[in-house]
């Protein structure tokens, strides 16, 4: 294994604004906030006090870990914004938001999630293929929830949209143990990429 030689800080996680209907998806969320504490490592997030977002944050806040939180004031509300989080960050739009999650992480993680999530996922995919960023994207899998969008990355692929080595600008994991063995080794990130070119 090729470790890295910098320590993972801070990681941000993109999931639901809602639950989901199989249990196995707030298990998940709970267990990654527990790791996340334990591993020391600074939960980034979307400040959302509802869904997944709350159960990855409030998980890593009961085993006295450290989140910040990023949101638009206009969806403070829409979101129920996180009270008791370690900081908050109120920005003034959307892209803020991504921006400075963006910057604040080493790498990122989603969670089973809606819309918003897939915007995330793909905006951050997107950015490392026009070799904005080289920090690691996981995608951590549940009860095959993300089984879909591996398909449909496959099929970008076989069907000539993508080079093959689009692959390896993501990786699938199946538990939180080979999410944080994906992570410690992938190489460390090289690229800092001007922001005004994002
Ligand atoms: P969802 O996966 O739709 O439940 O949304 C998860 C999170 O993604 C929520 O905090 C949304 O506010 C956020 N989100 C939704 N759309 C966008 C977007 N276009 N850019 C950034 N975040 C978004």
């Amino acid at each position: 294994m090729t470790g890295r030689m910098k320590e993972i800080k801070a990681l941000c996680v993109y999931c639901g604004s809602h639950k989901g209907t199989d249990t196995r998806y707030i298990d998940l969320a709970r267990a990654l906030g527990t790791e996340l504490a334990a591993r020391n490592i600074t939960l980034i997030y979307g400040a959302g006090g509802i869904g997944l977002m709350t159960e990855v944050a409030d998980a890593v806040l009961a085993a006295k870990g450290q989140v910040v939180g990023v949101i638009p004031d206009h969806l403070a509300r829409a979101e129920v914004r996180h009270d008791g989080l370690t900081e908050t960050v109120i920005v003034d739009s959307m892209h803020q938001r991504k921006q400075i999650m963006f910057d604040r992480a080493d790498g990122f993680i989603v969670l089973p999630g809606g819309l918003g999530t897939l915007d995330e996922f793909f905006e951050i995919l997107t950015w490392r293929q026009i070799g904005l960023h080289d920090k690691p994207v996981v995608i951590l899998d549940c009860a095959g929830y993300w089984q879909p969008l591996k398909a449909l990355l496959d099929q970008v692929v076989s069907q000539g949209f993508a080079p093959h080595s689009s692959h390896e600008l993501y990786h699938f994991a199946d538990s939180v143990l080979e999410l944080f063995d994906i992570l410690e080794a992938a190489p460390e990130p090289s690229i800092s990429a001007p922001t005004e070119r994002f």
